[in-house]
């Protein structure tokens, strides 16, 4: 069982690679929907919902994450970050739908996972620390990341990074 650490690794680089395979989903879907995929039907129902935000949806031997286009830049991002941490951890599912209260179904820890990874995807640990350093409010950070200023502030704080740079600061002026 590798360590938490060499699995963040190995999905960290699943991300370098992935990037470089992004595909037009409107396209993509146009075509499942036409029935060119027997989840088809997983993509009606997730563009259904009411409160859908994105979803990961098998195919074939792959998978693809259909998101809601309708929302705000801010939460799209976030909801994408979150379903791409899901793949790149290769957590187990059948089709994972996130709605405002997270993804259905899914185990808490499992989410929790994937909420770690998406917000380092956002907001990476050594740059939220170098924010932290230069004292940035959660709006200043929300605004360079391109993220929601609630979801800044979670980050800032989740991360640690504020308290590592506080530390630092009295370290230093210890010193
Ligand atoms: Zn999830």
């Amino acid at each position: 069982m590798p360590d938490a650490e060499d699995r963040r690794a190995h999905a960290m680089e699943r991300a370098r690679e992935l990037g470089e395979r992004a595909v037009d989903l409107t396209d993509r879907l146009a075509h499942l929907e036409a029935g060119e995929s027997p989840n088809a039907a997983d993509v009606k129902r997730a563009r259904q919902a009411a409160q859908f935000s994105a979803a990961l949806v098998r195919c074939g031997t792959g998978m693809f994450i259909v998101e809601n286009d309708a929302h705000a830049l801010v939460r799209r991002r976030a909801s994408l970050a979150h379903e791409m941490a899901h793949v790149l951890w290769e957590h187990e599912f059948t089709t994972v739908l996130v709605n405002g209260d997270g993804c259905r179904a899914v185990a808490p820890a499992v989410e929790a996972e994937a909420d770690r990874l998406g917000g380092e995807l956002l907001i990476p640990f050594k740059a939220a620390l170098a924010a932290a350093r230069r004292e940035w409010s959660d709006e200043e950070v929300a605004a360079a990341f391109e993220v929601s200023v609630p979801y800044a502030r979670m980050r800032m704080n989740l991360s640690g990074a504020r308290k590592v740079a506080s530390r630092q600061r009295a370290a230093r002026s210890r010193a």
